[in-house]
């Protein structure tokens, strides 16, 4: 078999978590599979590399952060590199221009267009393990770009897709998918299988196990896809096609996200396309909108209420208010101290009223719900942030996701 093995931030985090990588490959290459690994910068180093750009530049050129900002997954391939070359295992790191991996210009969430599968191949053919780089691509003009934050899952799902892989198997500080965060709820199940749609869904909505571009990916490619823990030998969560799932349970997990924040403008003046008056200018600053509501009086004024991530709320407010003032609009309200819950499962499609479970549910927990959106299995809820924590463990103990002991 070919199996892509990639190993996230805290399971390179030392040079003693890459000598248990270095083990962990050996072992795969010797029960006589080919082996490709993927590899993260240390937990916490990108952090520190932004912070650094951040630091020396009030707003950091995109181009040379990305040049910093890929060094972590840099130095990790060469570190992992000179582990088995001194244990005579034979491997070769290979940097993103070196494979190559080639991506769009559009630096700090660049996108792969096309790997290069040849090199890869040929040094595989040759017996060696082969090491790459997670979260960076390169441009046709030869500049490094990343791939936006948790990057390295979509890297080690594009490099599988790309070698027609047999598995792709992301190691993780978890024992793999859960029905919840397990830093937000003490007992969530863990989940033998879930549907690459509903972990598209669980990752767009804030469970970062997988960056949601390595979701899709995986789901058009079909690509076996395991989530698994580099700490001991359980053997994870494999996310596979809807048909496979064991049972279509009608909730598979429970998402919390406190990166977002509320915009909400009262009383605009309503007239043709006064949306997307308000969104045009976002739409062009590249910020992207989240949650919408918006209310059509009987007074002919509008109200609207959307949710942005905090990061890009200053651009937004600032932009919103111009175009309230020249609509003659009400004032723009902000909200940071704001949380968006998902509820996520394929038994939505076919159970009727799952809605008014949660909003019975949080009645009784006494939350009030500030905004809601619905997708086919989905619904998010947007609560204030000191409810958020209660809202969710109540609905994940509600809908029989508690892990009984
Ligand atoms: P890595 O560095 O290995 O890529 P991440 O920190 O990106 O790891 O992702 C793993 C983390 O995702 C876990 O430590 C866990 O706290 C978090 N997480 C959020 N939601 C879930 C979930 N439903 N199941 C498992 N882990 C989750
Ligand atoms: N090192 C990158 C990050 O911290 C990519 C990744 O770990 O997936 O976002
Ligand atoms: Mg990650």
């Amino acid at each position: 078999m070919l199996i892509v093995q990639k190993f996230g931030g805290t399971s390179v985090a030392n040079l003693e978590r890459i000598r248990a990588v270095g083990e962990r490959v050996r072992k795969t290459k010797e029960e006589g599979h080919d082996v490709v690994v993927v590899l993260s910068a240390p937990a916490g180093e990108t952090d520190q590399l932004l912070k650094l750009a951040n630091e020396i530049s009030e707003s950091p050129d995109p181009r040379e952060c990305d040049s910093l900002i890929s060094l972590g997954e840099q130095k990790n391939i060469a570190l992992l590199g000179l582990y088995l070359h001194s244990k005579q295992v034979p491997c070769i790191s290979l940097t993103a221009a070196q494979i190559p991996i080639l991506s769009n210009k559009d630096h700090g969430k660049a996108r792969i267009l096309h790997i290069v599968p040849d090199r890869i191949r040929k040094e595989l053919k040759s017996g060696k393990i082969v090491i790459l780089p997670g979260f960076q691509g390169i441009t046709d003009e030869g500049d490094t770009t990343t791939l936006g934050r948790g990057g390295s899952d979509t890297s080690a799902v594009a490099f599988a897709a790309a070698l027609k892989a047999d598995l792709c198997e992301i190691y993780t500080d978890v024992d793999g998918v859960y029905t919840a965060d397990p830093r937000v709820v003490e007992n969530p199940k863990l989940l033998k299988k879930i549907s690459y749609e509903e972990m598209m869904e669980l990752a767009d909505s804030g469970a970062k196990v997988l960056q949601t571009r390595s979701v899709e990916v995986a789901a058009k490619h079909r690509v076996p896809l395991k989530v698994r823990s580099s700490f001991n030998d359980k053997p994870g969560t494999e996310v596979v096609a809807e048909n496979e799932t064991l049972e279509k349970i009608l909730v598979a997990g429970v998402t919390l996200n406190t990166q977002e924040a509320k915009v909400a403008i009262r009383r605009i003046p309503s007239e043709a396309g006064v949306l997307a008056k308000f969104f045009a200018p976002l739409a062009e600053a590249g910020i992207n909108v989240d949650m919408i509501v918006e209310n059509l009086s009987k007074d002919g004024t509008t109200d609207l209420a959307f949710t942005v991530s905090k990061e890009d709320l200053r651009k937004t407010l600032k932009l919103a208010e111009g175009v309230a003032k020249r609509l003659g609009a009400g004032k723009v309200e902000a909200a940071s101290d704001i949380a968006k819950i998902s509820i996520v499962g394929l038994g939505m499609r076919t159970h009727a009223g799952v809605a008014y479970q949660i909003f019975k549910i949080l009645a009784d927990l006494g939350v009030t719900v500030q905004m809601v959106s619905t997708s086919e299995i989905k619904v998010s809820l947007v609560v204030a942030i000191d409810d958020a924590k209660r809202a969710v463990k109540g609905l994940h103990q509600a809908f029989g996701l508690d892990r009984s002991e």
